[in-house]
């Protein structure tokens, strides 16, 4: 039960959660379900649910950080076929487990979210897509959509209001890659998970050539919670000017690794102390900020970051999903990369070359580097496969691939040269770097 550290500072969609509170009737003693309730018993008019989450300043919780409401606006108004809100469910990004715990303790607020969602862009049909290597937490969403389905939240003319709204989970087999919007889309229609061509967006042609709208769950959940509280109070729980709480999972070389809900722009020393610290009371050497498609930052840089999107980007790297990796003073740089590496070749979904053999190729060259058989140009090597590779693909994976390559040199590049020179690790060895 990752979430439940007890050791959030502004919790609100971890608030009162204790890991079995999860049902429709524990979700309604928390006053669930009243936002959809008033919107729908008002008819409340679909502006003015844009209007407040745009007051909130949410930014999308997938990584890419995209204005919510900018994205809610892209939908068609009058559309004579059917259109779609998807809930990309398939976290899988290395250092991230936010959504899955959301879907596990507190599924009806995802619910509620897309209710309001659809209702704000006049949409009749969700999805949810349930990424496939944790059933557990698929099997207890289909659970929830079945009790909100029984309890009369789910289906024709809602509440008495003529809105319809039919929500379906379904799952993908544990791709990354089907994480990717577009791809997401392709395996919901039966084919093969693989990137399409961005444009045209979803909004203008998604699921089976329809406008769909695909927003993250940590995104989606929040919407309950912002027309509770009103947008510019849900956004004065941010720090200094960023918006809202956010999730951050924290993992790697922490005391106590976890989901933290906590303000935006939080500093990361902060975050490190409510995950207890450093292990072993060491020094922190690297971090990732934002799952693993962020650019790697040296640990005394983040030490005097802010979590926010814009101190993060100054930085060099991406606040991205919120998955933070700490790796202390005793982690090879080039084994980390290494993990890293592998990752990617083996999630490539091979429609692109540049992707599909230059991550074979970066794999190959930090093997070599690691086992001690690296040769001087193999860095300048490296760098140039990973620029070869970054800007040249379909989708973000070539680039999240190239991105840690380049990050992980610029940041630590003499300690890939004492592991090319002296044919070993500087840290294994006592050796300095
Ligand atoms: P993106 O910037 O291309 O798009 C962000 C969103 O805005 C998309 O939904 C896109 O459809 C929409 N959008 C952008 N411009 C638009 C326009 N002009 N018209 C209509 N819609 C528009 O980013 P992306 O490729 O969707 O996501 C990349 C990010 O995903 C990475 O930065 C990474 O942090 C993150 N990521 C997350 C996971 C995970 O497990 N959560 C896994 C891999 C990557
Ligand atoms: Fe597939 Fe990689 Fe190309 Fe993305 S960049 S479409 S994962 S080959």
């Amino acid at each position: 039960m990752t979430c439940l550290h007890g050791r959030h500072t502004e919790p609100v969609l971890f608030r009162e959660l204790t890991g079995d509170n999860w049902t429709l009737a524990d979700y309604m003693t928390r006053g669930g379900y009243g936002q959809i309730r008033r919107i729908l018993d008002g008819r409340m008019p679909a502006e003015r649910i844009v209007a407040e989450v745009r007051a909130a300043g949410l930014r999308g919780r997938g990584g890419a950080g995209f204005p919510t409401a900018v994205k809610w606006g892209f939908m068609p108004k009058a559309h004579a076929g059917q259109t779609y809100l998807i809930c990309n469910a398939d976290e899988s990004e290395p250092g991230t487990f936010k959504d899955r715990d959301i879907l596990r303790y507190n599924p009806h607020a995802v619910i509620e979210g897309m209710l309001i969602a659809a209702y704000a862009m006049g949409i009749t049909a969700g999805y949810v897509y349930v990424h496939g290597e944790i059933w557990s937490v698929y099997e207890r969403f289909e659970e929830a959509i079945g009790q909100a389905r029984e309890a009369g939240f789910i289906g024709k003319n809602l509440m008495g209001s003529g809105f319809d709204f039919e929500l379906h989970a379904v799952h993908g087999y544990g791709a990354y890659i089907c994480g990717e919007e577009t791809a997401l889309l392709e395996s919901m229609e039966g084919k093969r998970g693989q990137p399409r061509f961005k444009p045209p967006f979803p909004a203008a042609n998604g699921l089976y050539g329809q406008p769909t709208t695909i927003n993250n769950v940590e995104t989606l959940a929040y919407v309950p919670f912002i027309m509770a509280m009103g947008g510019n109070h849900w956004a004065a729980l941010g720090r200094e000017g960023c918006p809202g709480t956010k999730i951050f999972s924290l993992s790697g070389d922490v005391v106590f690794p976890g989901n933290y809900e906590v303000p935006l722009g939080i500093s990361f020393a902060e975050l490190l102390a409510l995950a207890g610290g450093v292990k072993g009371g060491r020094k922190v050497k690297a971090v990732i900020p934002g799952g693993s498609s962020s650019p790697v930052l040296r640990g005394e840089t983040m030490l005097r970051l802010n979590m926010d999107y814009d101190s993060i980007a100054k930085a060099g790297s991406m606040l991205g999903t919120g998955g933070v990796i700490v790796l202390d003073e005793t982690r090879c740089m080039v084994k980390s990369l290494l993990n890293l590496s592998r990752f990617y070749r083996n999630e490539s979904c091979g429609q692109c070359t540049p992707c599909r053999e230059g991550t074979g190729w970066l794999v190959k060259l930090i093997e070599r580097i690691e086992r001690g058989d690296g040769k001087p140009d193999d860095l300048d090597l490296l760098d140039s496969v990973a620029s070869n590779i970054q800007g040249r693909t379909i989708c973000a994976l070539g680039d999240a691939a190239a991105m840690p390559i380049r990050s992980f040199l610029k940041c630590f590049r003499q300690e890939f040269e004492y592991h090319v020179e002296h044919k070993q690790c500087p840290v294994a060895s006592g050796g300095q770097a």
